[in-house]
């Protein structure tokens, strides 16, 4: 854990106690600060009751009292209206911060130096986030991985100057974080996302540079034009101090990091390859060249033995529910994409296979598959699950082939057969279903893990003598 020690002897106002907001309570207490705690959902509260905070009714609370409002990064800060707990800590004039900025402040005091990896961007943020943390774990450092990924960030150890923080940023964490001044921001792209929460574009994007703005160094992805734009604007108001490179995959840069073919190329006046992806299995699509290059550009501002980017990359194990490779029969690959619930992240998995027996459905989201039509002549067969089976039938019919399969099971089944069956040279059965699981699974995470033990017993039955 990271004691907070910046409010000691302080009244805080704690609200949010799911996920990050317990352990930051509890950091802050361990810090010596005096922390009042409430969430509007009563499981929520009782939890708090087990670790030695005081839990009321902030609402009938004297807001004067406190130094500042900790507010946990799902409840709304601006949008579709603020908190009732914002309203109350603006009318007190106190501030509303984050755990993160909790941790940025113990930082600045205890060790400024320390390494501190940001990652932020639309897309891309867990995967880039898990293999910067993987390569360096690779080196031989002591990495501390977190934030919006998983572990909450003042549950990690302390910042120390030997000691690297790589931790995953969304947008409404970036809100609450006004000091946040990373020793490498990262930007990986920007599009529409999140609006419910942000108000406009113009919101969400501006949090996002706030991020690689107050970085010492940035890595800016310019192969959108959002993000783009963000890149060009830092480099003309930012000082000499801080150093801001554009990253592509699509074309070589005078001055950033860029990929040439599979190889990742860092040009900073004179060229120095990182690394190369060619073959490396967890990094297939186009998608996953974008995070491969920004994590080795972030790693490469520390100096390592000249093999150990390379050595990261290819060992890294990928995550799970990505485009996660979880056995293979013969010839046939069986790829796990549970987490691409909507049309756009299954669009990145279809992209990067060639044949594809490709099971799919549930609870759609607005435009079903439509927008993937130009890539239905990779899809050997398509094997319909769940809610949406009937209307994904109709953007099917005439341009794949397609069978009604309900469970997850009898397309697993019947979409292992048929590849086996197939001459092809390495037909993938991919789970990708570009909808949400909620009809049949209380998450996608429960989908994936069933299509896993679901092709482990077929791959164990395959291989029975
Ligand atoms: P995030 O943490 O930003 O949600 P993840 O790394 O968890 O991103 O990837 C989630 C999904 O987003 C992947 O399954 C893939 O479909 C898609 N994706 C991953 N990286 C990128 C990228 N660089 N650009 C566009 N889409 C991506």
């Amino acid at each position: 854990m990271t004691p907070v020690s910046t409010f000691s002897g302080k009244k805080v106002a704690l609200v949010g106690l799911g996920g990050s907001g317990l352990a930051t309570a509890q950091a802050l207490a361990e810090g010596g600060a005096i922390v009042t705690v409430w969430d509007d959902k009563e499981a929520s509260r009782a939890k708090a009751v087990t670790i030695g905070v005081t839990v009321e009714d902030l609402r009938d609370a004297d807001w004067s009292e406190f130094s500042a409002l900790v507010l946990a990064p799902g409840i709304p800060l601006t949008h579709p209206t603020p908190h009732w707990s914002v309203e109350k800590a603006k009318d007190a004039g106190i501030e509303i911060i984050g755990d993160i900025e909790l941790f940025c402040r113990e930082r600045a005091a205890r060790a400024p130096h320390a390494p501190f990896i940001a990652i932020t961007g639309t897309n891309g943020k867990s995967t880039t986030t898990a293999l910067i943390a993987h390569i360096l774990r690779d080196a031989g450092m002591d990495v501390q991985l977190g934030g919006n990924i998983g572990t909450p960030i003042l549950s990690l150890e302390p910042p120390s100057d030997e000691r690297f923080h790589v931790i995953e940023c969304s947008s409404f964490q970036i809100d609450l974080t006004p000091s946040i001044n990373p020793t490498v921001g990262i930007l990986i792209n920007l599009s529409a996302d999140h609006l419910d929460r942000h108000g406009t574009m113009e919101n969400y994007a501006a949090s996002k540079e706030r991020l690689v703005r107050q970085s010492d160094i940035a890595f800016v992805g310019v192969d959108d034009r959002m993000s783009s734009d963000i890149g060009r604007r830092l480099n003309e108001v930012l000082s000499d101090k801080r150093h801001v490179f554009p990253v592509s995959v699509k074309r070589a840069l005078e001055r950033g990091v860029y990929l040439d073919g599979t190889r990742i190329v860092s040009n900073a006046g004179a060229e120095q390859t990182l690394g190369d992806i060619a073959g490396i299995r967890t990094l297939r699509g186009a998608h996953n060249a974008q995070n491969a290059v920004f994590a080795a550009a972030a790693v490469s501002m520390w100096t390592f033995p000249a093999s150990a980017i390379q050595s990261g990359l290819s060992s890294f194990p990928g995550l799970a529910h990505r485009m996660e490779e979880v056995g293979r029969i013969d010839k046939a690959i069986f790829i796990n994409d549970s987490k691409a619930t909507n049309a756009d992240a299954t669009e990145k998995a279809l992209l990067s296979f060639d044949d594809i027996y490709w099971i799919l459905g549930g609870t759609q989201k607005e435009g079903g598959i439509a927008s993937l039509e130009p890539l239905f002549g990779k899809i050997r067969k398509a094997y319909l699950i769940g809610a949406s089976a009937e209307d994904f039938a109709k953007t099917l019919e005439g341009k794949a082939p397609y069978a009604l399969c309900g469970t997850l099971e009898v397309a697993v089944t019947a979409a292992a057969a048929d590849s086996l069956e197939s001459d092809l040279r390495e037909p993938a059965v991919l789970l990708s279903p570009a909808c949400a699981s909620y009809d049949q699974y209380p998450n996608f995470e429960v989908r994936g893990d069933s299509f896993r033990d679901l092709v482990k017993a077929l791959v164990a039955k395959y291989h029975l003598p």
